[in-house]
């Protein structure tokens, strides 16, 4: 008789669930007997939980982590005609906020060990109508931030870090989004602390960025029906907000299970030839949002012709991110020609995103790693 291979995804969000599910049921309940559905108390205290957690001083909550970053680049009135420099390999949220507050991004190269921007090429791309820096803690590894800090403050520039993917992760003995002037974060339920729907926030220690961010939110409104900006609708429900006060309360032992995940991961990929996992840097604490390895010297089809073959298997990878943002038909524009960022464009061709979640089992591990050994021989 033939034994049924079970699959492994890429994430699996149910099995996080069944764990939480009768405080979960039991919030969403309450929230939803009590007939206050926008802000209210348990928005309020999400929102002080969620700020205490990170280490700041305020916390905004709002409606997505691309709304976090909108309400942060307009707080700092960024507009048309400033520059702000950022990572090109990242999802489109991050450029796509700049793009929507009418400012440009300017995108500097990666490292191929971490595939976060690399700091000592911000310098060089600083001009008159740079406002700002937006780093990226990319798959959940923290930017090397007192390098970033360092030629912030020697230029004058506030840095708004983008920690959507990493919830959590620290930078010497602080947690990101509590480094540079503004942290975004989004509660997408991918992410590291993800509620059942879309939600983010925004963290600061400024009570001015606070108010005009929370003002932003609002309409333009502190008082009711007077309105003094344009803003937009940008609200946490409060249903995700009660269920985001649990998960808070998980998000710790979530994040080291994700460390023993990549810590077994890179056991058993260091030996494979080809293979290059990622590299912590020193002072780093990742969150394992995602675990992306890099698969030398081969092309993009090489490695879809891979991942076609772990398919086969029953293993799902993802790529994280095929195209890289300078490459995109909407920033052709901008005029980066290929070949302008060499190890970005690397990254996109050669990046492979194995399953990474807290309940990975060693068993599903351990077939993930031999699919990837047997498609590699086969290559
Ligand atoms: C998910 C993500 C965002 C956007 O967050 P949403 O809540 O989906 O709007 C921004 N930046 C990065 C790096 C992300 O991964």
């Amino acid at each position: 008789m033939n034994q049924v291979i079970q699959p492994v995804p890429p994430l699996d969000l149910t099995r996080q669930y069944a764990t939480i599910e009768r405080d979960v049921s039991a919030a969403v309940m309450q929230v939803l007997a009590s007939g206050q559905y926008i802000n209210g108390p348990v928005v309020e205290s999400f929102s002080e939980q969620f700020g205490q957690y990170v280490g700041s001083k305020e916390c905004i909550v709002c409606n997505s982590g691309t709304d976090a970053l909108y309400l942060a680049l307009r707080a700092l009135n960024i507009g048309p005609g400033d520059q702000v420099i950022t990572s090109p390999f990242t999802f489109i949220a991050t450029a796509e906020a700049i793009s929507a507050v009418g400012a440009t991004p300017v995108f500097i190269d990666i490292e191929l060990e971490t595939f976060n921007f690399d700091p000592s090429k911000i310098a060089a791309a600083i001009t008159p109508q740079t406002k700002a820096i937006m780093p990226v803690h990319i798959f959940g590894q923290p930017v090397d931030m007192d390098a970033v800090m360092a030629v912030a403050q020697q230029h004058h520039l506030p840095v708004i870090e983008d920690c959507a993917q990493a919830t959590g992760a620290r930078w010497q003995d602080q947690k990101v989004g509590s480094i540079g002037r503004i942290g975004c974060f989004s509660f997408f339920p991918t992410k590291n602390l993800g509620g059942c729907g879309d939600g983010g926030a925004l963290t600061t220690d400024d009570p001015e960025i606070a108010a005009t961010a929370r003002l932003l939110r609002d309409h333009g409104s502190k008082v009711r029906y007077q309105h003094e900006a344009i803003g937009i609708n940008s609200r946490l429900d409060a249903v995700q907000a009660a269920i985001l006060q649990i998960k808070l309360q998980y998000l710790e032992q979530w994040n080291a299970q994700r460390q023993a995940v990549a810590d077994r991961y890179q056991q058993l990929l260091s030996p494979i030839t080809g293979v290059r996992p990622p590299v912590a840097t020193v002072g780093g604490h990742s969150v394992w949002n995602q675990y992306s390895i890099l698969i030398e010297g081969v092309t993009a089809e090489q490695r879809d012709r891979l991942r076609t073959q772990m398919q086969a298997q029953g293993i799902s990878t993802m790529v994280y991110y095929p195209v890289p943002l300078h490459r995109q038909p909407v920033y052709e524009d901008l005029g980066y020609q290929p070949g302008s960022l060499p190890n970005t464009e690397q990254a996109a061709e050669q990046v492979l995103a194995l399953p990474m979640f807290p309940e990975l089992t060693d068993e599903q591990q351990n077939r993930v790693v031999y699919a990837l050994k047997d498609a590699l021989t086969a290559l």
